[in-house]
């Protein structure tokens, strides 16, 4: 096998229901790999609502959402989970050849991991970048088109379009203006919908001939070569056409979600969710569980309360599937249950 450690259960989705299967898990000696597309921990918290607070987790009268993350992290750490962030699950394959047997979860990078197990924490879907509608936009992603900036040293000299009108959009055209050659920011709007104090110093970097605002404007064709862009062509609501020469194309319109992939998982996904029994949080495949906002059942709430039962169901239940014959004897959790806290 191409994984490079041995876990027992393989946990897709490190949104807080995700998170709280690590622990639960943790608490049985069950060791967790968990993956997700985000390229951080939190699911829609982090993505979504990091500085909301949440008024309904028992014990917290208020916590912000990215407090709460913080918090699930520290509890799931004694049990030292690995994390790949980044990854998106696109194959899950069942090897009944083992016992007990064990799935094969593969990502759209190449990672394989294996596990006796697998939890489904995978939320609403894969978070992953809205992606405007151009011809051939494939071609350039990943070479000429993003949709984050890993390293701003990688846009030295560039000339970078950014299209978008958010917080994203207007931040990153105020940190390439002294890096890149030209900043063009692209907006099909005439104002942006950014903090009003980022706002105005891009404005004024645009009245000082710094950066172009080219509003409004709609993205409408990329021009040319083997993922190698020359210019982006921008229209107004007219119709009227510009053509910006450019090497780079930052995207920022935002998350979306996408249940995709696991709809080839033979799983009987109804109104984007996963069928399972409450008891056990079973999913119809063998030791494959699903749980948070992703599982269905009668009278399902979508809470991060309702998660973090489930998450409990699911790790007992794993436990039989990753020891069979073994009984657990096990139901409150007592200061020996944690390694090495403190
Ligand atoms: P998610 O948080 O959706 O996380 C799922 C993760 O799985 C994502 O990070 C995703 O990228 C990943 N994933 C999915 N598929 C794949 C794949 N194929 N490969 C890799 N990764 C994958 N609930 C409350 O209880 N109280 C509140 O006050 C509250 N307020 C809310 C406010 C807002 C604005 C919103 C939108 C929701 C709120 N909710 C609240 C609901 C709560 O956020 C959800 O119930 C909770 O996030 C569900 O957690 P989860 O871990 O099941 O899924």
């Amino acid at each position: 096998s191409s994984s490079l450690s041995r876990f027992d259960v393989i946990v897709i989705g490190a949104g807080p229901v995700g998170l709280s299967a690590v622990f639960q898990c943790g608490m049985l000696r069950l060791r967790c790999a968990v993956v997700d597309a985000l390229d951080a921990p939190g699911g829609q918290l982090t993505a979504l609502y990091p500085e909301k607070p949440i008024y309904d987790i028992p014990g917290f009268p208020a916590i912000a959402a990215g407090d709460l993350v913080g918090r699930l992290l520290d509890q799931a750490a004694p049990f030292n989970p690995v994390y790949h962030f980044s990854h998106l699950v696109t194959g899950l394959e069942r090897d009944e050849g083992t016992t007990p047997g064990l799935w094969r979860v593969r990502t759209a990078k190449g990672l394989v991991l294996e596990a006796p197990v697998v939890i489904l924490a995978a939320g609403a879907g894969a978070f992953g970048p809205n992606r405007p509608p151009l011809a051939d936009l494939e071609a350039y992603e990943g070479h000429s088109v993003f949709y984050s900036v890993a390293r701003r040293e990688t846009l030295r000299g560039k000339r970078v379009v950014i299209a978008g009108g958010g917080d994203s959009a207007v931040d990153w055209a105020l940190s390439l203006a002294d890096v890149a050659a030209r900043v063009m920011v692209v907006h099909r709007r005439p104002r942006f919908r950014a903090a009003p104090e980022t706002t105005a110093r891009l404005e004024a970097l645009a009245a000082q001939g710094a950066l172009d605002l080219v509003i409004p404007y709609q993205l409408q064709a990329l021009e040319g070569e083997g993922g190698i862009l020359r210019s982006v062509i921008v229209a107004d609501l007219d119709g009227a056409r510009r053509q910006l020469d450019a090497d780079v194309l930052l995207a920022f319109f935002g998350l979306a979600t996408d249940l995709g992939p696991m709809a080839e998982w033979g799983l009987g996904i109804e109104r984007h969710a996963i069928p399972v029994s409450q008891e056990t949080c079973r999913t119809c495949r063998p030791a494959l569980y699903a749980i948070g906002d992703v599982a269905t059942y009668p009278g399902k709430r979508k809470l991060i309360l309702t998660g973090f039962a489930e998450a409990s169901a699911a790790a007992h239940n794993a436990h039989a599937d990753c020891h069979p014959g073994e009984g657990l004897h096990f139901e409150h959790s007592t200061t020996t249950g944690v390694p090495s806290l403190g």
